[in-house]
């Protein structure tokens, strides 16, 4: 059980963090113009460049690195809604953050995934919150990963018959599915739709693992019925009381795309997820000392392909 989590926070590590924020709070502006940086403060991160750039890298589609640190050539955006049958199959949320790019295994797979939910469950389409930036790589604001365009978000809350105004994608908010004490879901969020939307996530073969919060993992295991194998595939995370993050394999022939260790076999249920719902994790002690953060990732700690994807016209 610990090795599990362990390898997830090696993984991952930093990713908890604002995971709230694309579900709850208006997005930052992303300004065209980098901001000045004094020569003391040492090399650009890497997130404040890609973070600015507005268009995919013109290049063949190639995701370079591993999912947190990385970058993505020749993005597709995931267009804005999907066909409509009673309202579009899919909206993207969020439209100012400008992060609905991916490989195009990625868009391939929202595309099938979201025509697929509505035959598996009562919703009629899904919310898709961030992908990658344009050309991957680091963001401004949350999210370790995403970075080579095999991630997405996708909200626990159904794609309303309706399509959405601009304005909507900005201010609607995603249901909590998280109870107040966290140890369990909320009941009057959670509907048995929601373990078969993730079971249809999980049951793509190029779904990788999918995380969620450890309570949502909790429900699964307690819901799911049938053949439980896709259980395997979620895996319990900090945040994502809103969404769930789908990760995709490597594509194929993509010799620069670092692939995960798989994850543990077996359901992941039972006692590999008490140590979620223990003290430690539940209510952690405050530091004494604050940790010192993490200095931001740089050009020269990704790979050597990224300053081209960066620089690509
Ligand atoms: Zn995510």
């Amino acid at each position: 059980m610990f090795r599990a989590a362990a390898i997830v926070v090696l993984l991952l590590a930093g990713a908890p963090a604002l995971a709230l924020a694309q579900q709850m709070a208006p997005p930052a502006a992303v300004p065209g113009k980098p901001a000045e940086r004094p020569a003391a403060a040492g090399p650009v991160p890497a997130k404040e460049l890609f973070g600015r750039v507005e268009g995919p890298a013109p290049l063949a589609a190639r995701s370079i690195g591993f999912y947190s640190r990385g970058c993505l050539a020749g993005a597709e955006a995931l267009a804005v809604n999907g066909p409509s049958w009673q309202g579009p199959s899919w909206q993207v949320m969020r439209l100012s953050r400008n992060r609905n790019f991916g490989h195009p295994d990625l868009v391939a797979f929202l595309e099938r995934f979201s025509a697929q939910v509505p035959k598996v469950s009562s919703w009629q389409g899904i919310l898709v919150g961030d992908m990658s930036q344009p050309r991957g790589g680091p963001m401004l604001t949350g999210h370790a990963s995403h970075q080579i365009g095999l991630d997405a978000d996708i909200w626990l809350t159904p794609s309303p018959g309706r399509e959405l105004s601009r304005e909507d994608r900005e201010k609607l908010s995603a249901s909590m599915m998280v109870r107040a004490d966290r140890r369990d879901i909320d009941p009057a969020n959670w509907r048995p739709d929601h373990w078969k939307v993730i079971r249809a996530a999980a049951l793509d073969p190029r779904v990788e693992r999918i995380f969620v919060n450890a309570a949502i993992k909790k429900a699964l295991c307690r819901e799911a019925s049938g053949d439980r194998a896709f259980l395997a595939k979620v895996r319990p995370y900090w945040g994502h009381d809103y969404h769930m993050h789908v990760r995709l394999t490597c594509p194929a022939g993509n010799p620069e795309c670092r692939p995960q260790e798989a994850p543990p076999t077996g359901e992941g249920c039972g006692s590999e997820l008490d140590w979620w719902f223990t003290d430690e994790v539940l209510h952690p002690k405050p530091e004494k000392e604050p940790a010192k953060p993490k200095p931001p990732l740089t050009l020269a700690d990704l790979p050597e392909a990224c300053a081209a994807v960066l620089g690509a016209r």
